[in-house]
């Protein structure tokens, strides 16, 4: 396909800063009451977490508008030519009267363009251009987010009457994950560890985006402890340094016992009566106790 190569999207680290803050500008250009600039076009894109780390390069079809091969563009059936319209005279506007104002207007016969096609052409319906498709290439950059979004400049639709054409905006929409929540350039991920293994403590696996880690488990590691892998989240593409993976450590209760593990587990009850292997339950009953008197 004749693609656009990196050309339209070469300015994306630059104008990603602007959009993202809703900075991009590009407010109609209006030279005259007639001429439109053209409207931007939205592609949303679904990326992975792990397409979001990296950055990656993809192709993407967007419609385009060409001109019309059989009439050149002019929108006239070939032999024939656009009149200048009469009613505006060829400028494009009129005036009407209301009263004591005098007010211009766009012209309601040629739509302001000065020219009407009284012979259409039949390969574009007299417009002068046929709606075609085509390939951009784009480049995520690594770090992108949800809801960012990355702006090709001119590669929305065409303006109206000479004028410019709109921008294409790549939304980007970041998949839920299995595994992890981003949160901005962090990462969460809940890791389930046995009742066992919380109490005796001992090195854990636990996944980050670029592979498995350990962290180690101190001895009576309670439900909710939270383990920081500083540098394992996300680097944004406004960062310089990448964020932190925060693992969520969350201790399982045994289930579906047979009858021996229960056993087991009334005999190891009964060894724990002292409440000093229940800090948090002897603190929470006193409080309950002091509550009621
Ligand atoms: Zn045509
Ligand atoms: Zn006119």
């Amino acid at each position: 396909m004749g693609g656009a190569g990196f050309g339209g999207f070469a300015d994306v680290f630059g104008d990603i800063f602007g959009d993202i803050f809703g900075a991009a500008g590009a407010a109609g250009a209006r030279q005259r009451s007639n001429v439109y600039r053209g409207a931007d076009l939205r592609y949303a894109m679904d990326v992975t977490l792990e397409q979001a780390a990296s950055g990656f390069e993809t192709q993407i079809r967007v419609p385009s508008w060409e001109n019309c091969d059989t009439c050149g563009g002019t929108g006239a059936k070939p032999g024939t030519k656009p009149q200048v319209c009469r009613t505006c005279g060829g400028n494009g506007n009129v005036r009407i009267q209301q009263g004591f104002f005098s007010i211009q207007q766009t012209c309601p016969h040629c739509h302001g363009s000065g020219k009407v096609v009284s012979d259409p052409c039949s390969g574009c319906e007299g417009v002068g251009r046929v709606k075609r498709n085509k390939t951009l290439e784009v480049r995520i950059p690594a770090g992108i987010d949800d809801g960012m979004r990355i702006r090709s400049a001119g590669n929305g639709e065409p303006g109206v009457n000479g004028g410019p054409p709109g921008d294409l905006y790549v939304e980007i929409r970041l998949r839920p994950h299995d595994v992890f929540k981003r949160d901005g350039d962090d990462l969460h991920c809940e890791v389930p560890v046995s009742m066992p293994t919380a109490a005796l403590g001992g090195r854990i696996g636990v996944p980050t985006l670029n592979g498995q880690a350990e962290i180690e488990l101190p001895e009576g590691t309670q439900t909710g402890k939270v383990f920081r892998l500083r540098g394992k989240g996300i680097r944004g593409v406004r960062s310089n340094v990448p964020g932190d993976l925060y693992c969520h450590l969350v201790v399982e209760t045994p289930v579906r016992l047979t009858d021996k593990q229960k056993q087991l587990l009334l005999e190891l009850d009964a060894l724990l009566k002292d409440p000093k292997h229940s800090p948090q339950t002897k603190s929470f009953m006193d409080r309950v106790k002091d509550f009621f008197q």
